[in-house]
């Protein structure tokens, strides 16, 4: 708890942040972390779409507060969606609302967002809200209502952690949804705080909208709940068509090769670009096992 506690406040580190920025991938970052431009992402697509596995890209970066940050940040997931589009690599876009200037002004986020799922809408290439913590989670579900009165190529994620999932896992049911554990620090206010109570609550909200929503993207490493998500599909006739499962790139290879080399449909999360640090220590706080690409990296030297 502690170690967790711990990357998950320096994941906040503004200065770090920064700092991070200027020096590229560090510290083993490149273990999960797909290069830091479109170029070096457009190649590791590649190579996992080999593997009949999909993708979908994150142009890394959050907490944005100046409107140039967040206008560079729409420009680059711009280029990335003519790159998916010019490659013809089979993947589509996660972004962050906060990297799109929430926290600067909602409408100026808003039309941040219509620009980019406008594009992508041209290609028929999908794009996911991601979603962040507490704080951002009703105006990323406004933003999503706005963009849907327009647009069908976008969907968001529901976070297993918080009491009010089952609610709005309803309410969005007709959208491609991802279903997650939670990766913020939340007050017991709102959130389940025990590992048990997440599990259960994840393993409810899947299993419902596998039954009654229209796609079910499944987000966890973890392996019992893959396969107690295999059986139900199997016990319920769920067809092939409407899930899949989602894990993060760099993480648990061999699974990930595994379950698509079985026809699974699965797709990697395939973060990218420089602002990588918050992500990078948010992946350390939820598993401070991962501590041990660090040690490979600084050893390997
Ligand atoms: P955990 O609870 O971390 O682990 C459960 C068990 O799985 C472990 O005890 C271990 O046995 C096994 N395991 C887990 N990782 C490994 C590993 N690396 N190697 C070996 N065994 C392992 N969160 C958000 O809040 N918003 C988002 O938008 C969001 N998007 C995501 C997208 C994707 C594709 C993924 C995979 C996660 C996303 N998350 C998001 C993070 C998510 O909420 C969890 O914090 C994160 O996935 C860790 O939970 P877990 O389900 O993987 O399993």
């Amino acid at each position: 708890m502690i170690l967790k506690d711990f990357f998950m406040a320096l994941s906040q580190n503004q200065f770090l942040n920064s700092a991070a920025k200027k020096y590229g991938l560090k510290m083993g970052a490149q273990s999960v972390v797909a290069g830091t431009n479109i170029e070096e992402v457009i190649k590791s697509i590649k190579e996992l779409n080999k593997h009949e596995i999909s993708c979908t890209v994150d142009n890394l970066g959050e907490f944005v507060f100046k409107k140039e940050e967040a206008i560079q940040a729409r420009e680059q997931i711009l280029k990335v969606i003519e790159a998916i589009h010019k490659n013809k690599v089979d993947a589509h876009i996660s972004l962050k609302p906060t990297q799109l200037g929430l926290d600067i002004e909602y409408s100026f986020c808003l039309s941040n967002l219509k620009e980019i799922v406008h594009q992508a809408h041209q290609y028929g290439i999908f794009v996911n809200i991601d979603m962040e913590d507490y704080g951002h989670l009703k105006p990323s579900f406004d933003l999503l209502d706005e963009l849907s009165l327009e647009y069908d190529n976008v969907g968001t994620v529901i976070q297993a952690y918080f009491y009010q999932s089952q609610e709005n896992l309803e309410k969005y049911k007709d959208f491609r949804l991802r279903i997650v554990k939670g990766a913020y620090k939340e007050p017991e206010e709102y959130a389940y705080q025990d590992k048990k109570d997440i599990d259960k609550n994840f393993i409810k909200l899947i299993e419902w909208h596998l039954l009654n929503g229209k796609f079910t993207s499944i987000a966890t490493h973890d392996h019992k709940i893959i396969q107690h998500v295999k059986d139900f599909v199997k016990r319920n006739n769920i067809p092939n068509d409407k899930f899949e499962i989602q894990m993060l790139y760099g993480f648990r290879k061999d699974l990930q090769l595994k379950l698509a080399s079985e026809g699974c449909n699965f797709c990697t999360y395939v973060p990218f670009g420089q602002d990588w640090y918050g992500y990078f220590m948010r992946r350390l706080a939820e598993r401070p096992q991962n501590l041990n690409l660090v040690a490979k990296q600084v050893f390997n030297k």
